[in-house]
């Protein structure tokens, strides 16, 4: 992409109802436009990085056996009421009617839909289990929206839902989701810790929340400092093994990890020494939950079992916040001069900044650096602007991209261009093949 052809309205000025860094950056490196309170225009930008923050949790759903498909927005009062939610889920639920004066909702979660889907097409236990997903905006009509994308009304969620014969089998797909979630979000440059959360009024020990630390977090968390060297890696991790992703969960819950809704001090003080002993605050970036026979069992939604009788299924649900992610990364990773984009998630590969605009040989060698580049598979950002130089070094910082190359008269004389690294600001000279042979 050629910058003099593309809309990447970054603003001067510090937006000033953006409390918190992330806030900030989304505003000025132009990848968000407020539309109304809580609820934001995706510019293009913040655009692309959604949709490989997306494309990250798809591969990982589908690694993990988990079948993709798209349920609506909107969706009918009567599923709500069976399940008895319409009324139990308060103001954050948007309610509409229609015109012909059908109570209908804003989907801020997808557990009816997805049962009435399941209990209308599958009736034996030999069409289990099965995993399905979907990624679609949701809206929950939050209080207090705030701090960006982090805490919107309308927002964009991954969420999973199982169903399984027996509640060994759903801890299995319990299992397989927290695997899957520690992938993606390394995946993503992000550590989140999985720490035990609270059930609410269904109880119960199986949920868990996935927190990224970070002092703006909303959470507040207690845990074995321990937890943090912990890496998922490249390991490989067989699905369908209920050993291997048992042995991942019990790796990765070994250490104390809890969030404040089921801290306890007595237990933390007895089972973490106290020089690991950590209180922080965190972002929660996603929840996974089994949740057992509560909606089967009000909605109906049963199987025949071998032995001819018919039970209801055992489900769980799993949820990523796909929007909040962007939030989160960025406050894990950026300076004082902007964004620095984990390369996993980068909205362009590189940058390549034009020193001289209109000077026949910097211009030549620009673009051919932009056909390199391109001829790999990455996708560059040509800063092709008739601008000074501090002004595009200070347009790369903020965007972040992981990569700058800097192509001028004078380094080209000598051979060379300067590739500099965003993360730890280091520039080396080096040949233009050499550059584009460094960049992953
Ligand atoms: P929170 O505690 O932050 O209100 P939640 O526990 O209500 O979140 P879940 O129902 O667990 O949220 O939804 C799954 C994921 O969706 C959350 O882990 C979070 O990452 C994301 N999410 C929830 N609410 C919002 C929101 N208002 N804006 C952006 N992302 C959200
Ligand atoms: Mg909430
Ligand atoms: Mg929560
Ligand atoms: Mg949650």
């Amino acid at each position: 992409m050629r910058l003099t052809r593309y809309f990447l309205p970054v603003l001067k000025e510090t937006p000033s109802e953006a409390q918190i860094a992330s806030h900030r950056l989304m505003l000025r490196a132009g990848l968000i436009k407020q539309a109304s309170a809580g609820i934001y225009s995706w510019l293009p930008l913040g655009y692309k990085v959604l949709k490989r923050i997306e494309q990250i949790v798809h591969e990982e759903q589908i690694r993990a056996g988990h079948i993709p498909m798209l349920m609506p927005t909107l969706q009918s009062a009567d599923l709500w009421r069976e399940s008895g939610r319409y009324d139990d889920y308060g103001q954050e639920m948007l309610r509409i009617t229609d015109r012909h004066g059908r109570d209908m909702l804003y989907g801020p979660t997808n557990e009816e839909l997805i049962t009435d889907i399941f209990r209308s097409h599958v009736n034996s236990y030999k069409d289990l289990p099965l995993t399905l997903y979907h990624i679609q905006w949701k809206f929950r009509d939050e209080v207090r929206p705030r701090f960006g994308v982090m805490r919107g009304r309308e927002f964009y969620m991954k969420d999973g839902y199982n169903f399984d014969l027996t509640k060994e089998d759903a801890l299995h797909a319990y299992n397989r989701h927290l695997v899957s979630y520690l992938r993606s979000y390394e995946r993503m440059g992000l550590q989140a810790i999985p720490m035990r959360a609270d059930g609410g009024p269904i109880g119960g020990d199986y949920t868990h929340e996935f927190l990224v630390l970070a002092e703006t977090g909303e959470s507040e968390v207690f845990y074995d400092s321990e937890i943090t060297d912990m890496k998922f890696g490249d390991r490989a991790v067989d699905y369908d093994s209920v050993d291997q992703c048992q042995a991942v969960l019990e790796e990765f819950t070994s250490r104390y990890a809890r969030t404040d809704e089921t801290h306890e001090e007595a237990l933390f003080n007895d089972q973490v020494p106290e020089a690991r002993r950590r209180s922080a605050r965190g972002i929660e970036v996603g929840q996974i939950f089994y949740f057992g026979t509560k909606y089967s069992e009000a909605m109906g939604a049963t199987v025949v079992t071998p032995d001819g009788g018919r039970v209801p299924v055992h489900m769980g649900s799993h949820g990523i916040g796909v929007s909040r992610l962007l939030g989160a990364i960025i406050e894990a990773s950026h300076d004082e001069k902007g964004i620095i984009w984990p390369e996993g998630v980068t909205p362009f590969h590189c940058g390549i900044v034009n020193l001289k605009q209109g000077d026949a040989a910097a211009d030549a060698a620009c673009e051919s650096l932009y056909a390199a580049l391109t001829a790999k598979g990455l996708e560059p950002l040509y800063d092709d602007r008739a601008e000074r130089a501090g002004a595009k070094f200070a347009t790369m910082d903020l965007i972040g991209l992981p990569w700058r190359i800097t192509v001028g008269p004078r380094g080209l004389e000598k051979g060379v261009v300067e590739l500099t690294s965003r993360r730890t600001g280091e520039s080396e000279e080096m040949s233009p093949e050499a550059a584009v042979d460094r960049i992953a």
